[in-house]
């Protein structure tokens, strides 16, 4: 039976160029391996869709049920994050750079995770130990993987090992200037017009759960904050309604990746409370935190801490 890769839900560019990258390593070892995705192509976000069209790739297809299949899961290891039908499919692999997740299986399996920025960086490595030339295309996929998932190497997420294998695969790829490329994926990803201000809130936000409240949490990253500067009134309503439906507080960080930090747009029960967990006082309704890129690592953290988690 071929083996069916699939990154997880909601699919960013690593787990979209990953899948692909998994499949080509294992074809390239022999064996019978496609490249799947949760989504249909049409559905696929503006910054992965860019990055397809730039070298070549054909889009995976559209996995939406997993059972009876062989799995290799890609960027993720939560059930939750699966396709339907996870629970009884056959997991043969996983390739991944998050917290181990709650997939288990009955027998021993390749189990690949490293705390790098990206399953690019852990795929490149695979294909050198095993000794499989990486094709042009999917080399031009991992390398923008790697990119996207550091933010061009910002983040506090990258390693060493992250600018190592993008120095490898951009050669392969015949990228001359890695900081173009990212630029093209960013215009892609902030492309704000015609977006209604609610889906940009929502293109990229998680609700957490911190001493019984609940607080959202959106980010967008910018060239520069002129990006939004038209719709900003509307973003901000839409921030104040999502918070009136039984949240105590919502974050937006607008982040701009050039200059490295973040415009954060707060609206919240106890303003006094975020202003004290990032040390800013809020001006109209916003406070400017230099150097702030990651939700993950600087902003959930700081809440946690006034929040008493
Ligand atoms: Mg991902
Ligand atoms: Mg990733
Ligand atoms: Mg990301």
């Amino acid at each position: 039976m071929a083996i069916s890769v699939v990154g997880h839900a909601n699919p960013d560019t690593d787990s979209v160029t990953s899948a692909i990258a998994l499949a080509a390593l294992l074809n390239g070892q022999g064996q019978e391996a496609k490249a799947y995705m949760q989504i249909a192509e049409a559905d696929l976000n503006p910054e992965s869709t860019t990055v397809l069209k730039r070298f070549g790739l054909k889009a995976p297809e559209f996995l939406n049920d997993a059972a009876g299949k062989e799995i290799a899961l890609v960027d993720f290891s939560d059930l939750a994050q699966g396709p339907a039908g996870l629970d009884s499919a056959k997991v043969v692999a996983v390739v991944d750079h998050h917290k181990i997740g709650d997939v288990t299986t009955n027998s021993p399996i390749l189990f690949r995770a490293e705390p790098v920025g990206c399953t690019g960086t852990v795929l490149n490595k695979m294909f050198k130990e095993a000794g499989v030339a990486i094709p042009k295309d999917v080399a031009g996929g991992m390398l923008s993987a790697i990119l996207s998932d550091t933010v061009n190497f910002k983040s506090p997420t990258c390693t060493e090992d992250d600018k190592v294998a993008v120095a490898g695969l951009k050669v392969i790829a015949g990228v001359e200037d890695t900081d173009e490329l990212f630029m093209q994926m960013l215009k892609a990803k902030s492309a704000v017009d015609g977006v209604p201000a609610k889906d940009l809130l929502f293109r990229d936000y998680k609700d957490f759960d911190m001493n019984g409240k609940k607080i959202g949490v959106g980010q967008l990253e910018l060239a520069s904050l002129d990006q939004i500067a038209a719709c900003r009134e509307d973003l901000v309503k839409a921030v104040k309604e999502v918070k009136a439906d039984g949240r105590h507080t919502v974050l937006l960080m607008l982040t701009d990746v050039v200059k490295e930090g973040t415009d954060l747009v707060v609206i919240s029960d106890d303003v006094a409370l975020i202003e004290k967990a990032f040390g800013c006082k809020l001006v109209d309704g916003s406070m400017w935190i230099d150097g702030m890129m990651s939700r993950k690592k600087q902003t959930v953290p700081n809440l946690q801490d006034v929040f008493g988690c």
